[in-house]
């Protein structure tokens, strides 16, 4: 259905849980402290279905960590079927892919984004608090072994922590059939507070690989190439170029509330509404979304969750 902007609302993003086996300095939170009641499977499900219903054709499970949910493949098995969905997706930090690549595969997930800030492994360790870079590669190649074609590797360019890294990320792309995304650094929970510095506009990206060729626009994305190269470069621009106008989707938490904006406060609860109860309160949320996002370099997101509650 269409939005009081005229845009088109067809894409749903569905966080199954805030909990993350990564704590990413940028974007970790309280919340185990605040302890937000997650929605079962079947409630989720049953979002899915009525979200369905109102127009909406492609579904992203993202999270927290959607993988450390126990009960998630079943899950996404069931929403790959619902009638009138046309597109399954997940977004992963990729470190539990090598165990789940294939059954994710057989579920129905058909493409995958893989959040991936670095390329140095002791950075890794000191961005995410882990020490799973390996299985984070591991993860990718499993994945592509299963045949997910198109993998999206999604790096947030942090100043003075990864933008030094453009050249070997944009390298990523000479061989092999995947799109590198830069995603800007947006003022949301944790990083709300950081100095501006760490704000790199994607511009930087054009400025460290003038060989990159505009190619398209994909989504929210300004999709480039290096000639001759076999995969693709996004730049996603929420600070520097924002993409409101073209904004086709909303969000729902693990815990029931839709978000119209991602950075606008204005929540929707859905928990405990069915059917065509379920189904109005979609249709308000999509009917309440605002025109843009009010998000500047000197102004921080409206929203109260951090993004580990929302799933990006
Ligand atoms: N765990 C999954 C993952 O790592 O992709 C899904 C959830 S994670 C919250 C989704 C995406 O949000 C990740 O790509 C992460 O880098 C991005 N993200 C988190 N905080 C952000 C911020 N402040 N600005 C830009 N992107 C952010």
């Amino acid at each position: 259905m269409k939005d009081s902007y005229n845009r088109q609302i067809c894409y749903m993003r569905l966080s199954v849980t805030d909990k993350c086996n990564f704590n990413c300095s940028y974007c970790k939170s309280g919340v185990d402290k605040q302890k937000r009641k997650l929605l079962s499977f079947d409630e989720l499900y049953n979002i899915c279905v009525e979200a369905v219903n109102c127009g909406i054709s492609k579904i992203r499970i993202t999270g927290g960590e959607p993988l450390v949910r126990s009960g998630i493949i079943d899950f996404c098995k069931k929403v790959s079927n619902i009638s009138g969905l046309n597109e399954l997706t997940m977004t992963t930090n990729g470190s539990l892919l090598k165990y789940y690549a294939s059954q994710l595969k057989s579920a129905g997930v058909s493409r995958l984004n893989i959040s991936l800030d670095t390329l140095n492994p002791t950075r890794f360790n000191q961005i995410t608090s882990t020490e799973s870079y390996n299985e984070v590669l591991e993860g990718i190649k499993e994945a592509q072994k299963c045949g997910f074609k198109g993998i999206k590797i999604n790096c947030v360019l942090i100043g003075g922590f990864n933008d030094d890294e453009i050249k070997d990320f944009v390298s990523l792309t000479k061989d092999n059939d995947i799109v590198v995304r830069f995603i800007e650094l947006m003022p949301i929970g944790e990083s709300a507070n950081w100095q501006s510095d760490k704000f790199v506009s994607n511009e930087k990206v054009l400025q460290t690989v003038p060989e990159l060729k505009m190619q398209s626009f994909d989504g929210v994305a300004q999709m480039y190439k290096v000639d001759g190269y076999k995969g693709y470069v996004g730049l996603i621009r929420p600070m520097s170029d924002k993409f409101c106008g073209v904004c086709n989707r909303i969000r729902v938490t693990s815990d029931g509330k839709i978000k119209p904006c991602l950075h606008s406060k204005d929540e929707f609860d859905l928990r405990g509404l069915v059917g065509s109860d379920l189904k109005d309160m979609i249709e308000k949320a999509i009917l309440s979304k605002p025109q843009s996002h009010s998000l500047e370099h000197t102004c921080c997101s409206n929203s109260t969750r951090f993004m580990n509650e929302i799933g990006g």
